[in-house]
């Protein structure tokens, strides 16, 4: 089978049967990753490789700090207006779709000013929102959507936003796509697309933007986090621990540049045949176009549930659009393999033939 979820989504197969192997007993201690103490020396060790690999494949500044948050990139809507809004509790956004629309509801409901800098809504988020005024320069910060998990655009091309900070939602392109961090003062992301379980948050963020603020709850609070070394309280052992060995696999695939190379392959394999297709469309402006989550229509609601119910009889699992857009779409992230999209584009292809004249 093969797992186009958007996510939680498909892990390395040597990741599984690595933890499989390992679940009964961590590295002979008789005792399973999940019943560990996160004061152990032996989970200590964990959380640290954790957080030296992912500095070492992102290429991320000493001065950043890497924090392991629960709550998923939900609650980071909340954290970061909370942590970083603090001067004058108003904020730029790019409204790129669903995901950065609800970034803004979220800041809005802890008292942040949200200023919509561009919008896509006009094409329908089929692409990108520009910036086409300098940005006001007493903004906080500018939130910016990196990948549109739903509406399939993805950035490339960061915007210009002068000495505002920019504040990425990563979620679902993090680790898939090579960004310089430095280009941010944040980034965000859930695991459950190209990192891990579910459970685990990561936050990458620039040292000079934390403790400013005043009376925030423990559990939201960036600087407590960092000095507390994400172990405040109990952390997602579990999920930092298999984050920690996607980590090395995606070291053993070449790091970022290899992935992305990768990545960048499996997407024109689809976006190639829905281009020259007479049945499915993508209606994504190409240079807009994101390596991770491919959305296509036929154009009838009936025709794509029929496409649907075969492709999961064929193993080819999870390709139900969101429900917000409809029809179908292909979430290609790192742990899918080239051959699970020749599968797919197969698939459509037969498909296709059958159903036109
Ligand atoms: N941001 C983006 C871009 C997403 O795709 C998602 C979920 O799919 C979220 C945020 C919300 O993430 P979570 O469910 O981890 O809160």
């Amino acid at each position: 089978t093969y797992n186009f979820s958007a996510g939680p989504a498909v892990m390395p197969a040597s990741v599984i049967a690595q933890i499989q192997a390992e679940l009964p007993s961590m590295q002979g201690s008789g005792m399973s990753i999940m019943e560990i103490s996160h004061r152990s020396a032996l989970f200590d060790q964990i959380i640290n490789n954790a957080e030296q690999d992912l500095r070492d494949l992102m290429a991320i500044p000493d001065n950043y700090r890497v924090l392991f948050f629960q709550g998923g990139g939900t609650l980071q809507f909340t954290a970061a207006p909370l942590n970083l809004a603090t001067k004058h509790h108003n904020i730029g956004l790019l409204d790129s779709g669903h995901w950065a629309s609800r970034a803004a509801e979220e800041a809005r409901r802890v008292d942040t000013q949200v200023d919509i800098l561009a919008s896509a809504a006009a094409t329908h988020f089929t692409t990108l929102p520009t910036l086409t005024t300098p940005v006001d320069q007493t903004l906080d910060y500018v939130h910016l959507t990196t990948n549109n998990t739903i509406e399939g655009t993805m950035y490339t091309k960061l915007p210009q936003t002068g000495t505002v900070p920019l504040v990425a939602d990563m979620s679902s392109n993090f680790l898939g796509q090579t960004y310089d961090v430095s280009d941010f003062g944040m980034i965000f992301a859930g695991a459950q697309k190209n990192l891990g379980p579910a459970g685990l948050t990561i936050v990458i963020v620039r040292d000079d933007l934390i403790g400013h603020a005043q009376q925030l709850p423990s559990m939201l609070d960036y600087q407590l986090f960092a000095d507390k070394r994400s172990m405040f309280n109990t952390p997602p052992v579990f999920a930092i621990y298999a984050a920690g060995l996607v980590l090395k696999w995606l070291k053993q695939q070449g790091g970022l540049t290899a992935i992305q190379a990768q990545n960048e392959q499996k997407a024109a394999l689809l976006y190639d045949f829905l281009d020259q297709s007479t049945l499915f469309t993508n209606q994504v402006k190409p240079a807009d176009r994101s390596t991770m989550n491919v959305p296509f229509v036929t154009g009838n609601p009936t025709l794509d549930a029929q496409v649907i119910a075969g492709a999961t009889e064929q193993g080819l699992l999870n390709l139900k659009g969101h429900r917000l857009v409809g029809g179908m779409r292909a979430s290609l992230y790192n742990a899918m393999p080239i051959a699970g999209v020749q599968a797919l584009v197969d698939y459509l292809a037969t498909f296709e033939k059958a159903h036109t004249k």
